[in-house]
């Protein structure tokens, strides 16, 4: 076959230099026709749109075209052709084919209409459907666009550590790290486990969040951003949790809660804009087969300033709905842990838009959250979505060294490995805000999809590490 430079198929179908010769390689994904001619949809995951690749049967070895079935890895060459059809503005007639690589009736995607549960168990090979292809495209642009949004704005990508010392991000349970053989563990007399002999010497774990390791770096930088993997061995079996998930973290010296609300507002819309800007093609098909108020929605949180209301007014909102006769699984009062039911409320019945819930109750938050005169609440603000709940958590940190420390005493929080955080406070401390964004959360909001193991490739959860 002659030696053509490929053409990537998303740039190939917004050619109109018709008869040019051209060269396309992917994966077919339907072939159909009659005794002359045959129409092969070819798809090479650049874009959602196949191209054409028109085969005049008459010109082709019957043995190669015995080859091209679903699946089927393929190498065209051919003339770039003005498409008379419907759809596309071009196609590709064939010149010569090469099979690069064979696909028997065993490949499980030869039919449409795979559940996404079933999708799942097969999610080795579930990039190459449409619906697979267009959600992990969209991750990368959101990627970007995180990126983007904090390099435009001075802020600088922090890599924080993965695996940590410290057992008190105060953020969930952990995963442990360590070389120990677990067949034969050391014990002291009272049963502990030793862990002088473990790789790091002492106990080590997966971290839950970088933020602590943040603020250090926004009391030098000035203003930060995290993104990396975060784990979190909480058993929850909801559409909404991953073990294993991914998070932006930014943090700004000398930004009070208000600042980190605006920076959490426009980082969302930035995002959502960037969505539909850059990924029209992918949106589309999902509004169009999954969930047909997508594109709505998108639009709508852009138009939209957020709702700021205190938590201790959302709950009396959602007193007044229970009083009025609606239905919580569970009870509201002040002082409870929102479940999303209650947030989701506020946002798609209540107000109909975003909602930034802020001043939270200290009990139910962590201990480096900046705490109110009132005595009894801290400046937490979470940033709650239509479909989702939280997308978003974060506060103003307590700058107060002393402040601080009674928290940690009065939680009987384990400090011994945390000194270094505390020396933020004691050397030219500052106010400072942040906030967790996770990714996959965010995820979900753009691409409509409704459970958080189909916006990461390989998705890991209770009982389920497969791939
Ligand atoms: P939730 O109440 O939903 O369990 P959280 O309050 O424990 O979340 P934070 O510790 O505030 O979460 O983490 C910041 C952000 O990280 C959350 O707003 C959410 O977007 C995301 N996040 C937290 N836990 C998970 C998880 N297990 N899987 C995916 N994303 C998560
Ligand atoms: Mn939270």
């Amino acid at each position: 076959m002659e030696k053509i430079s490929r053409t990537k198929i998303v740039d190939l179908l917004k050619r109109v230099d018709f008869g040019a010769m051209v060269n396309v390689k992917g994966w077919v994904r339907t072939r159909r026709g009659s005794k002359q001619v045959n129409f092969i949809a070819l798809n090479d995951g650049s874009t959602i749109n196949n191209v054409q690749i028109v085969v005049d049967l008459a010109s082709f070895d019957e043995e190669l075209l015995k080859k091209i079935t679903t699946g089927a890895c393929i190498s065209v060459n051919g003339k770039l052709t003005e498409s008379v059809g419907s759809g596309q503005k071009n196609e590709i007639h064939a010149v010569d084919i090469e099979v690069l690589g064979v696909c028997d009736n065993t490949y499980p995607l030869q039919k449409k209409g795979h559940t996404l549960e079933f999708l799942r168990e097969i999610a080795h090979l579930r990039p190459r459907t449409n619906t697979f292809g267009a959600v992990f495209r969209i991750r990368h642009n959101m990627a970007i666009a995180i990126h983007s949004f904090f390099h435009e704005k001075g802020f600088f990508y922090f890599h924080t550590p993965i695996i940590t010392g410290s057992d008190c991000e105060g953020a969930g349970q952990m995963f442990q790290v360590t070389t120990k053989n677990l067949y034969d563990l050391k014990k002291d007399e009272n049963g502990s486990i030793i862990y002088d002999d473990d790789f790091f010497g002492k106990q080590a774990s997966l971290t839950v969040s970088g933020q602590l390791e943040g603020e250090l770096a926004a009391t030098a930088l000035g203003a930060i951003y995290t993104f990396g993997p975060t784990f979190r061995a909480e058993n929850s079996n909801t559409p909404r949790h991953l073990a294993e998930f991914w998070m932006i973290e930014p943090e700004v010296a000398f930004n009070d809660i208000v600042d980190n609300m605006d920076l959490a507002e426009e980082f969302i819309k930035y995002c959502v804009l960037w969505a539909l800007e850059h990924c029209a093609d992918d949106i589309k098909f999902l509004n169009d087969m999954f969930d047909k108020g997508l594109i709505e929605r998108l639009q709508s949180v852009l138009k939209e300033a957020f709702v700021r209301l205190p938590y201790t007014e959302g709950v009396k909102i959602l007193e007044e709905a229970v009083a009025k006769g609606h239905k919580f699984e569970f009870p509201v009062y002040w002082g409870v842990d929102l479940a999303s039911e209650h947030e989701r409320y506020l946002v798609e019945e209540h107000f109909k838009r975003p909602v930034i819930l802020t001043d939270y109750p200290k009990e139910i938050k962590a201990f480096y959250m900046k705490q109110n005169e009132d005595g009894k609440t801290v400046r937490a603000m979470d940033v709650l979505f239509p479909k989702i709940g939280e997308i978003i958590g974060g506060s103003e940190r307590e700058a107060d060294y002393d402040k601080l420390l009674a928290r940690i005493d009065e939680l009987n929080i384990p400090m011994k490995d945390m000194w270094w955080y505390l020396d933020t406070r004691k050397f030219g401390t500052c106010p400072h805000s942040g906030f967790g964004l996770g990714f996959e959360r965010l995820l979900l909001f753009v691409t409509g999809m409704a459970n958080i193991r189909d916006v990461i490739p390989f998705p890991r959860t209770p009982h389920n590490a497969e791939f």
